[in-house]
């Protein structure tokens, strides 16, 4: 081994979902399948390359002020980041440097173990219960900070805001963080509460409901005196994270509200009517309320039933991490992509039997 190896900070990395160049079916990694506000597009057509030569506005202004109308907040509770993986590794960075343990779900989005072990915090997974809820006492304890996504990931489970603020007025000597990437698919979210409790920030992203993923935009929306401190770690990190073409993007598809409900509404009629059709093919599943459906199936493994999708190229999300081995993520896709899924399940339990 060479002398330096002992220095190296090493970190077991997050696996993203696969993103084949082929065409395929793509319901692996929550994307969207609707097109993002035509006022992205727009915007898009009328882009300068010209003024490219330019850094953009470190402040992010024209974005946070979109997000800030949006939301009814002041422009000093809007914190941007490329992606809310980004917003979410800042606060990570930012608020969780106790020495006690922060607490999380046991099954949740399995990027927040890989931030706790990049910077060194220390943290403990309370278990879900037996149907894959939130308990909110297991986050009763003296801890180093709380997050969880709402709705849960990969579950699709949606704590009611009155559970959400149980935990968040029960940890009032440390931050809670709200990661609420699918939340528009729904109901109330935790910004609502911004104001009542100082340790709170909500995170959200562009990523789902909005049809950005490739344009990476999240952001965070807390009190000023919390974003200011992720804005100055932000400012030791790198002053640019956000670019030219996400700025404006970003607030173009902000400002089209009738646009972003359209499209909700469409992927959550989709999803509902994916359920009955999944429960008729024999698959069981938790009631999510995001734009995925996380399902097994009682006769088939689920490792098989994924492989088999693949060569019909259709993809879907399998870990097979502890207690989740018999489960596989489907995200909501239009419902003809929605039907070849089912299609390819029916044609998987024939050559079965
Ligand atoms: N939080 C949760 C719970 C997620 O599932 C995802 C999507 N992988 C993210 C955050 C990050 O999404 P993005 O960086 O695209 O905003």
């Amino acid at each position: 081994m060479k002398a330096f190896e002992k220095n190296i900070r090493k970190v077991e990395p997050y696996v993203p979902g696969e993103q084949p160049q082929e065409r395929v079916i793509k319901l692996n990694t929550n994307e969207n399948p609707y097109p993002p506000a035509p006022g992205v597009t727009k915007a898009l057509e009328e882009m300068d390359a010209g003024n490219l030569r330019l850094y953009p506005d470190p402040t992010a202004e024209v974005l946070v002020n979109a997000l800030a109308d949006f939301y009814h907040v002041n422009p000093d509770q809007v914190f941007v980041g490329v992606g809310s993986d980004d917003v979410l590794s800042m606060c990570f960075l930012t608020f969780f440097n106790s020495e006690k343990p922060i607490y999380f779900p046991d099954v949740t989005y399995s990027f927040y173990k890989v931030w706790a072990d990049l910077y060194r915090i220390p943290y403990e997974c309370q278990a879900l219960d037996e149907n894959f809820r939130i308990v909110k006492e297991d986050y009763y304890p003296e801890n180093g900070g709380v997050i969880f996504p709402n709705p849960n990931a990969p579950t699709g489970i949606y704590l009611e805001l009155d559970q959400v603020e149980d935990i968040i007025a029960h940890n009032q000597d440390v931050i809670v963080i709200v990661d609420e990437a699918y939340v528009d698919f729904a109901g109330r979210s935790a910004m609502e509460l911004i104001d009542r409790y100082d340790n709170l920030i909500v995170v959200q992203t562009f990523s789902k409901a909005r049809s950005m993923a490739g344009m990476r935009v999240g952001y965070a929306i807390s009190n000023p005196a919390l974003i200011k401190y992720l804005n100055d770690a932000k400012y030791s990190f790198n002053s640019y994270t956000m670019n030219q073409t996400s700025l404006v993007c970003g607030a173009r598809a902000v400002e089209d509200r009738v646009y972003f409900e359209e499209g909700i509404r469409k992927i959550i009629e989709t999803r509902e009517w994916a359920k009955k059709e999944l429960a008729d093919l024999g698959f069981e599943f938790t009631d999510s309320k995001a734009n995925f459906i996380f399902a097994k199936h009682p006769k088939y493994e689920a490792k098989d039933l994924f492989e088999f999708l693949k060569t019909q190229k259709i993809y879907v999300r399998f870990w097979g991490s502890r207690r989740i081995e018999q489960y596989l993520r489907i995200t909501v896709g239009t419902r003809e992509e929605m039907e070849a899924l089912f299609a390819a399940v029916r044609k998987y339990i024939e050559e079965q039997s």
